[in-house]
């Protein structure tokens, strides 16, 4: 019998991190650096808040490759969502977030550096265990957990 071909692991939890970002951090890069800092190498991350700018990322499933784009004005932080693995051997954050405008319309995407906060707070869950590293997905071409899975 065979099943659905995925990649899982069991992880006991950590230490729950409060963070608050400063006015005009880069949010992708701040929390790169705390990650960096206190080697957390596996984490779920959520957080909230405002920025005045926000870069992201598409990624286009036919051409295999990210489309990136500015949304250059203030905005509310939905939903902003992550998770920490390894990447080359070095903790490596990948999150994306939904923004509102001052009209609650909604946008989104993958974090790419350049999202500026404004007020932006952060609950970065630890997890405990076999750290999730990332490989080379053939199909998708992306740097996934437990790589190619066939
Ligand atoms: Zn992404």
């Amino acid at each position: 019998m065979s099943g659905p071909r995925l990649w899982s692991r069991t992880f006991e939890p950590g230490p729950i991190h409060l963070v608050r970002l400063a006015t005009g951090e880069d949010i992708l890069d701040a929390l790169t650096a705390y990650v960096t800092e206190h080697d957390i190498r596996a984490a779920w991350i959520d957080y909230l808040g405002a920025v005045r700018k926000a870069s992201l990322r598409y990624f286009d499933q036919d051409r295999l490759e990210y489309c990136d784009f500015m949304i250059g004005r203030h905005l509310e932080v939905l939903a902003g969502v992550g998770n920490v693995s390894v990447l080359d051997g070095k903790p490596f954050v990948h999150t994306h977030m939904a923004v509102a405008d001052d009209r609650g319309r909604a946008f989104g995407g993958h974090v790419n550096s350049g999202c500026e906060a404004w007020a932006i707070e952060v609950s970065i869950q630890e997890l405990k265990g076999d750290v999730p590293v990332r490989e080379i997905d053939e199909r998708t071409g992306l740097g996934l957990w437990g790589g190619d899975l066939g």
